[in-house]
């Protein structure tokens, strides 16, 4: 889901959800990577191969589904408060006040989220699409390669139940997901002591 869900088993904290991920144990014995068909060794280590060695089909089908009806939340971090202000032609402080609010964590830190409407669409969701698409956060555009979404097949299996284009459309690369990834846990949501 595009908006980071409150429900149960679901991580609600965005960039923070790589906590959340359990990172699978390699072991080797006896010279040989055990445990997991996924681990191949190179040189005298095992290195995991992800789930997603060969790829994952990915295409956006367009239903709205992650933008809207439920609560949720868009964390955004520095670069995507910049770009929309600059979409919106505000300042970072009005689009703030304008389009944001903030979410309280279990640490007592306020992180910068976009505000939803009072059926929970996204503030930017409008007439079935995105009006911000072009300006839109790392969290929105690296759906679905997430921590957590791309953790294992199952994980992957259990989010195409809700979005319709995972396992649609065009083939994306091992390369590609890794590097959609990357963008995902690079995120440091804007905390309110910051500013
Ligand atoms: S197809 Fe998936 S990514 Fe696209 S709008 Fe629907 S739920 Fe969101």
């Amino acid at each position: 889901m595009t908006q980071t869900q409150s429900s149960e088993n679901q991580c609600t904290l965005g960039s923070s959800c790589d906590a959340f991920a359990e990172q699978p144990t390699l072991t080797k014995s006896s010279g040989t990577c055990a445990e997991q068909s996924t681990l191949t060794k190179t040189g005298s280590t095992c290195a995991e191969q992800p789930f997603y060695k060969d790829g994952l089909n990915f295409a956006c089908q367009q239903c709205s589904h992650c933008c809207r009806d439920f609560p949720g939340m868009v964390l955004l971090d520095k670069t995507d408060l910049d770009r929309l202000a600059r979409w919106a032609e505000l300042t970072p402080g009005q689009f703030i006040l304008a389009y944001c609010r903030w979410i309280d964590t279990d640490s007592g830190e306020k992180l910068l989220s976009l505000r939803e409407k009072s059926n929970y669409d996204c503030i930017f969701w409008q007439n079935g699409g995105c009006t911000a698409y072009s300006a839109r956060p790392v969290q929105c555009r690296t759906y679905p390669f997430w921590t957590h979404v791309i953790k294992d097949q199952s994980s992957w299996d259990k989010e195409s139940k809700e979005c319709p284009g995972i396992n649609k459309g065009p083939l994306h690369s091992a390369e590609e997901i890794s590097g959609q990834l990357a963008a995902y846990k690079k995120r440091v949501p804007i905390s309110k002591t910051e500013l």
